[in-house]
């Protein structure tokens, strides 16, 4: 019987293949950031992500996995189980203000809007180059691996272009987590509210479910001067925003998870001296548990059609649901502590609160346990607290904070292996 590695097994080789790879994947994330894509669009990323994984020796390659995603197996040189490695290629609609020389100047039309910039504002430039280092960092040593490992590049983690599947969702349904079958999953995310070097985490709900809804109240149009004669639409859209406050502060259990609901859309009316016939409003909620998740559904919809109904009108409420609660395993979360330890100190490495902003990983971690992380991308020499935040047209990333990806990933990888495997 063969003596089972270590955890520090691979220690040496990760940091000595990460620092090889490293000037490359500066390369590929600059590159990425310069020809940026949006969510479905990402046709030339896709195929340099798979020219990449041919060309260092992948077992399996798939393409056009939920429109553009691209699917990598890398099998070891002894038998085990499967871990999952996921990055998100896809940029956003936001015109960049950085002045860095790789600045991208591309626009394109999203969602019937002409000439929009396009920006790796969340920093999924990163997350693609990363997973490219890792790859390459893994085939490199690939006899010593006990098991197979999968990369996972998704297309579309901002969500599709309007009337378009896609995202995590898409490619669990076309099974990317399936032949082989994955047995755990490994994640990250770069945040600008956190310094390079550092590691944010949390065990458990970690980040937000995210749905929206639009509610249509349809009234009867009028004179201004005369609303009895009518019924209006904006006074009892008013009452409908002010009576979805009540769902989170008298609705839900506080003292168990936080929720949000926001009415980020009001739109009514053409002219000051008429009742128009219809208000639209848009919103979105935001949960910690699937349960708060259905009962607020399920008041937004009640909340509307009663105050409608109150005031003679009639509301058509339309929730979509979309990414449910990213859950970090907790046995796995603080399994992979130490491993996160080893590569970026262990006072680095620290828990966060949780986050409101949503992430289809979740789709995922609904198939297999699975650990999702944040990394600090900001300089250390400046404050992370006034840097803009991931999505702003000023967002900037410390090319410096790739390292430390490429090794924690590599890392859980092969640790999460070596330590599931047969013995
Ligand atoms: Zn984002
Ligand atoms: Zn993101």
């Amino acid at each position: 019987m063969n003596a089972p590695d270590s955890p520090f097994a691979f220690d040496a080789a990760i940091r000595e293949a990460a620092a090889r790879v490293e000037p490359r994947v500066v390369a590929w994330r600059r590159d990425f950031h310069q020809n940026p894509e949006l969510g479905n669009r990402e046709v030339r990323t896709a195929k340099a992500v798979a020219e990449h994984l041919r060309a260092i020796g992948c077992d399996d390659v798939r393409e056009k996995v939920a429109h553009t995603g691209v699917v990598g197996v890398l099998k070891g040189g002894k038998p085990g189980p499967v871990v999952a490695l996921r990055a998100d290629m896809d940029a956003l609609p936001v015109a960049e203000e950085t002045d860095v020389p790789f600045k991208s100047t591309k626009r394109t039309h999203w969602n019937g809007i002409e000439n929009v910039g396009i920006m790796h504002a969340c920093g999924h430039d990163a997350h693609t180059a990363i997973l490219m280092g890792v790859a390459e960092m893994l085939a490199g040593m690939r006899e010593r691996i006990p098991g197979t490992v999968k990369f996972i590049f998704q297309p579309a983690e901002e969500t599709p272009p309007i009337g378009e599947n896609g995202g995590a969702k898409m490619m669990v349904e076309q099974g990317c987590m399936q032949d082989p079958k994955v047995d755990a999953i490994f994640g990250l995310h770069v945040v600008a509210n956190d310094t390079t070097g550092k590691i944010g985490y949390r065990s458990g709900a970690f980040m937000a479910s995210a749905d929206d809804f639009r509610i249509f109240v349809k009234g009867t149009q009028t004179h201004a001067a005369y609303p009895w004669s009518g019924v209006d639409p904006v006074v009892i859209g008013s009452q409908i925003v002010t009576g979805l406050q009540t769902i989170v502060s008298r609705k839900v259990d506080i003292t168990q998870e936080p929720a949000i609901v926001t009415v980020g859309v009001f739109h009514a009316g053409v002219r000051h001296n008429i009742i128009p016939e219809q208000a639209k409003l848009e919103g979105t909620i935001r949960t910690f548990n699937e349960e708060h998740r259905s009962q607020i559904h399920e008041h937004v919809k009640r909340i509307s059609e009663m105050i409608a109904a109150a005031g003679g009108a009639k509301a058509d409420v339309h929730i979509h649901r979309w990414y449910d609660v990213t859950v970090n395993d907790p046995a796995l979360t603080d399994w992979s502590l130490p491993t996160l330890g080893r590569f970026a100190g262990g006072e680095n490495v620290r828990t966060i609160d949780k986050v409101c902003g949503a992430e289809d990983f979740s789709f995922y971690q609904k198939e297999v346990p699975g650990f999702f992380y944040f990394i600090g991308c900001t300089p250390p020499d400046r404050d992370a607290r006034k840097a803009p935040v991931n999505h702003s047209p000023r967002f900037y990333m410390d090319e410096k904070c790739l390292r430390l990806g490429t090794e924690t990933l590599a890392a859980l990888a092969l640790d999460w292996l070596a330590a599931n495997g047969a013995r």
